[in-house]
């Protein structure tokens, strides 16, 4: 098991609606070098990935009925920035215009609804955070089988950068 250190980031993915590209699957698939830019170009810094892999799940929440999930997780290693409210932002920023880039649309949504892509930022490090915009660590985290299972996974797996 690979440790989680002060400087560790992680990124919940999910997605149950398709997406330009295809399948949910098919839409992690494809966002997932594309995360990888994004965090890179974030951080101005190389950075070790450790991604877990794709899991089918059943909705938890949300209206009835809704299509069963695609999620995966994302651990990054190896960040010299120290966590702070600006970056973690900036992060978001980042994560949020990705979701739209895969047709994500918040205006017509449910809340927890289907979406195209959901990009949740789990924690960085210690960071505690309660922005209006960004609660850190993600206050659901330890309640969701579907996040926990793919993050210890990712835990466990083979990094790459
Ligand atoms: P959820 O991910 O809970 O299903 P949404 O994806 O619709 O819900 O996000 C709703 C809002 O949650 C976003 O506008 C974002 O500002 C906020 N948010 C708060 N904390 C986080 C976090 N840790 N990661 C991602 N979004 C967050
Ligand atoms: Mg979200």
């Amino acid at each position: 098991m690979h440790p989680i250190d002060d400087t560790s980031l992680a990124v919940a993915l999910g997605a149950n609606r398709p997406s330009a590209v295809g399948s949910p699957r098919a839409t992690l698939l494809a966002v997932q070098p594309q995360l990888e830019a994004r965090l890179r170009a974030w951080a101005t810094q190389e950075l070790v990935y450790r991604w877990s892999s794709l899991h089918d799940t059943a909705p938890v929440g949300g209206p009835p009925d809704q299509p069963p999930y695609c999620n995966a997780v994302l651990l990054v290693q190896g960040l010299k920035t120290p966590p702070s409210e600006s970056a973690a932002l900036q992060l978001l920023d980042a994560l949020q215009g990705l979701e739209q880039e895969f047709g994500r649309d918040r205006s017509h949504e449910q809340r927890w609804g289907p979406r195209s892509l959901d990009l949740d930022l789990l924690f960085w490090g210690e960071l505690r955070l309660e922005h209006p915009r960004l609660l850190l660590p993600h206050p659901r985290l330890h309640l969701r089988t579907f996040v926990l299972a793919p993050l210890l996974q990712a835990m466990q797996g083979s990094a790459s950068r």
